[in-house]
Parts: C-alpha cells; sequence; structure tokens
C-alpha cells in the first residue's frame, strides 16, 4: 500500500514509515561495518600518511563548496581549492552560528533542499527518516542553546559513524580476535527519538554479533534504571552525566551490571563522573566530543589521556579573536572546525564555541593523532528539589527542538522553573509540553511559566549563554 510521499511529488513512500526507515537504516549501517575496518587502519597512520589525506580531502571539499554553495564560493577569495593546503585556511574567514541560520539555503549545496524543506521533514516525519536522496536532517539546542537545522548526507553518516566507534573497534579487536559465538550487548542512553541526532549515530552494533538497545536518556532516572537492569549491558554508549549516574548507582547497591567498555558523549566528562565510571567497573573509557554540525571532533582511546582528534576528517584551528591562528601553548579565544566530511552543508572554519588544550607528546596508544584535554565546556546543571532531581535534558528537549524558539534559558524557581525564551512559540503549548516532560520528576505544570523576551543576558566574563540556572546560583 502506497501513498503520496508529503510536500514531493511523484515519489511514493510506504504507509509504515517507520518500517520504511529501518529498512534504510539497516543497509546504512552495513555501510558503516564495511568502512569500519579502513578507520580503524588510520589509527595507525603515520603523520605524513594522515597530513597528505587531509589536504586532498580539504581539496574536495573546498573545490566542491566553490562549485555548489554560493555562500563558500563568495568567501573563497584568492584561495585556489586545487592547491590549497591546512594554513591556507586562515584566509577564509570564520563561520559563525547566526550565518549558519540566516544564509541556510546559501550554504546547503543538495539541489532542492532548502531550509523550508528541511523544517517540513522535521514537522511531518513521524520518526527518522530519510529524505529521497538519503539525506537525514536533524535539529539540535546545541551547546549555545541556540536552535539548528542540520542535514547529514548518506556517505557523510558513514564516516561520521565510523569516527565514533573505531576507536572502541580497535580496542575490542586487540582483545580478542572475532568470533561469532560472541554476545554483545550495547545500551545506548541517547535523546531516543527524532529530532535529535544523537541515536543514529550512537545506536550503532559495530559487530554482528552485536545487539542494541535505546533506552532514552531523559526519562525519570527509575525508568533508566530499570531498563538498564532489564537489558543487562555488555557495553554502555550515552550522555556523561547518565553514564555517571549510573555508576553511583552501581556503587550505592541499585544496578548490577559489569560493561566491559563504556562510551560517553553530548555532555562533558566530570571528573566526578569519570571516577564514578572508574570505581564501578574500571572499563576503559571513550570520551567523545561531538556537534551537530561537524559530527565528530575528537575520541578518546580509551588507554591515553584526554581525546584524539580525527585529524583525517576534521581540521581543528584554534585562533584568537580576530580569527588568526595560535599556537599550541598559547590561549585560544574560539575553536573553529572544518568537517571534511560534510559535503551537503559544508562547515569551514565554523566556530564551534567550545575551549581546546592540546596535549603535548605522543599517546600510549601509538596513534600519531593529536590529542585535546577532555572539553570542559559548560555543563548543564541539574535542578534539585529537595530530594528529587530534575535533568536539564527534560527542558533540553522541549525547548531546543522548537522551531519558534531560538534562544531560552530556564530559571529554577521554590516548585518549578521560570523559563525565558526568544522567539514566537505558542506560549500554551510550551507549557504543556514542558508540564507532560517533567511530569514523571514530581513538578506541576502549574509551576511552570514560560515568559517571551527580546534578549537573554549572558554572562558577562565569557559572552556565553548559560541555560540553566539552579536556585541560589
Ligand atoms: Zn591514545
Amino acid at each position: 500500500m502506497f501513498e503520496p510521499f508529503p510536500g514531493d511529488t511523484g515519489q511514493v513512500a510506504p504507509a509504515d514509515p517507520k518500517a520504511a526507515y529501518e529498512r534504510l537504516r539497516s543497509a546504512h549501517l552495513n555501510a558503516v561495518r564495511a568502512s569500519l575496518a579502513d578507520h580503524v587502519a588510520r589509527l595507525a597512520w603515520p603523520r605524513e600518511r594522515i597530513d597528505s589525506y587531509r589536504t586532498e580531502r580539504l581539496r574536495s571539499l573546498l573545490g566542491f563548496a566553490r562549485e555548489r554553495s554560493a555562500f563558500h564560493a563568495a568567501r573563497m577569495g584568492d584561495v585556489d581549492p586545487a592547491t590549497a593546503t591546512v594554513d591556507d585556511l586562515a584566509r577564509l574567514p570564520v563561520m559563525l552560528k547566526q550565518e549558519v541560520d540566516e544564509e541556510w539555503d546559501r550554504i546547503v549545496t543538495v539541489p532542492g533542499t532548502d531550509r523550508a524543506g528541511a523544517e517540513r521533514v522535521l514537522a511531518e516525519q513521524e520518526w527518522y527518516s530519510y529524505t529521497p536522496s538519503g539525506l537525514q536532517v536533524f535539529s539540535s539546542g546545541g551547546s549555545s542553546g541556540v536552535r539548528g537545522v542540520y542535514v547529514w548526507d548518506w556517505e557523510q553518516f558513514v564516516t561520521l559513524a565510523c569516527l565514533a566507534w573505531r576507536w572502541q573497534t580497535r580496542a575490542e579487536f586487540a582483545v580478542s580476535a572475532p568470533d561469532e559465538g560472541r554476545q554483545a550487548r550495547l545500551a545506548v542512553l541517547e535523546a531516543g527519538e527524532p529530532p535529535h541526532a544523537s541515536t543514529p549515530l550512537f545506536d550503532v552494533a559495530t559487530v554482528p554479533w552485536m545487539r542494541t538497545f535505546v533506552i532514552p536518556a531523559a526519562a525519570p532516572f527509575e525508568e533508566v534504571l530499570r531498563a538498564v537492569t532489564d537489558v543487562r549491558p555488555t557495553h554502555l554508549v550515552g550522555y556523561a552525566s547518565v553514564v555517571g549516574r549510573l555508576a553511583r548507582a552501581v556503587a550505592a547497591g541499585e544496578l548490577d551490571i559489569r560493561p566491559v567498555r563504556v562510551s560517553t558523549n553530548s555532555e562533558p566528562l566530570g571528573e566526578e563522573d569519570r571516577d564514578a565510571i572508574d570505581t564501578a567497573w574500571g572499563a576503559p573509557v571513550h570520551n567523545l566530543w561531538g556537534s551537530t554540525e561537524i559530527g565528530v571532533q575528537a575520541v578518546g582511546c580509551g588507554r591515553g589521556e584526554g581525546l584524539h582528534i580525527c585529524e583525517d576528517e576534521v581540521i581543528l584551528e584554534r585562533v584568537d579573536a580576530a580569527g588568526k591562528p595560535v599556537g599550541p601553548d598559547e590561549p585560544a579565544a574560539r575553536t573553529l572546525a572544518t568537517g571534511l566530511a560534510g559535503r551537503a552543508f559544508p562547515f569551514v572554519r565554523y566556530d564551534l564555541g567550545d575551549e581546546v588544550t592540546l596535549l603535548p607528546g605522543p599517546c600510549q596508544c601509538g596513534s600519531a593523532m593529536r590529542r585535546v584535554a577532555d572539553v570542559a565546556g559548560r555543563r548543564d546543571d541539574d535542578f534539585r528539589y529537595g530530594d528529587r532531581v530534575v535533568q536539564a535534558a527534560a527542558f533540553r528537549h522541549v525547548l531546543g527542538t522548537d522551531p519558534l524558539i531560538s534562544e531560552y534559558q530556564v530559571r529554577q524557581t521554590e516548585s518549578g522553573a521560570d523559563v525565558l525564551v526568544v522567539g514566537s512559540p505558542d506560549v500554551p503549548a510550551v507549557v504543556a509540553a514542558l508540564g507532560s516532560s517533567l511530569h514523571p520528576y514530581g513538578v506541576p505544570a502549574a509551576a511552570i511559566t514560560v515568559h517571551i523576551v527580546e534578549e537573554i543576558p549572558r554572562t558577562a566574563a565569557t559572552g556565553k549563554l548559560r541555560r540553566f540556572v539552579p536556585l541560589g546560583r
């Protein structure tokens, strides 16, 4: 049974969008597994090979972007993509989040794709989906609290999933030879639903004998705990704070699982959580620093300190306030990223808003990929009401994905929260959505207020937006 695909004349889609998605998704994961061995091998590449590979990739990206993106063509100046080097990037302007928002239709390179169409996919899809040309559309509140809309093409997703998983895969194969009799169970503690990219990126069975189980990380913790208990995972991947909390539950005798490998992402991994994971399981931890714009910037190898930059697929530049690169030991005002796999929507010298510190010297794991220290970023603060804890994600999943909200700040009150939003959302609908998101935590909808404001004051020292302001802080 077929019906017209909404907003796309001449296309048909099966009546069950979830099943159609799962079939394509399954084919996509076959492509990821096929490419993983290549990506694992790159971890042992000598410096010169990394450099020559990424130079070719950079020329390819710039050449494509100049031809197919009016935005990038206008900014290329006298830089010739055919001969450009990594150092030449400094001759291009910095790309800002606000420009991405305002110039979306001039940046995207996929024929027939524009912001309105991408928004329509987000609004109309009943589950994760692929467009007829194989794009996935995601939205995110982002670390700055400003909503963005992103498109990833088919090949890009294959690369990003390999970047996210190759360190773990290398380590798994180093421990023991592949064995068809083995069974692995991966618990995936991510957003769990559209429009966030985290679930497709991390719900990946990297070997044929692995099964995955998605557990929404923003659910009340008692539910998460129950689900994890039922799954009995051998491997964990998820939001750093949730994995940390599971580790503390082990220490408290509330959970009994023994994962052999732990992967964390989406939030900075604090000392407190890292120590708890160490104490609970003593398992290798692969922390990941990423963004929906670039995908994956750096991943921990599970052995040495810090995170290895994905130097074959991402170019990071630490620059001063004027966008000029600074030396490894000099303080940087911003970190710029160029995503070499992002052809559908090229990000070139994109300001990530995070601060990174380079780690000197080689890693004990032997990889020549350079490292950054754990990225501190800003940690979302959970709200505590007496002995109840409400995760920031419960707010973020509503406010960060509403297309009519461009910025928000949540201020904790005695019995709920005061929410400031910039934009033109349907306020009663937002209050209702927050009410149902917070209801499981025991916070009544009546205690939530939402105000539309012109501007949200930023932290004076850093200029950053503080999205969550706990009571008394
Ligand atoms: Zn390493």
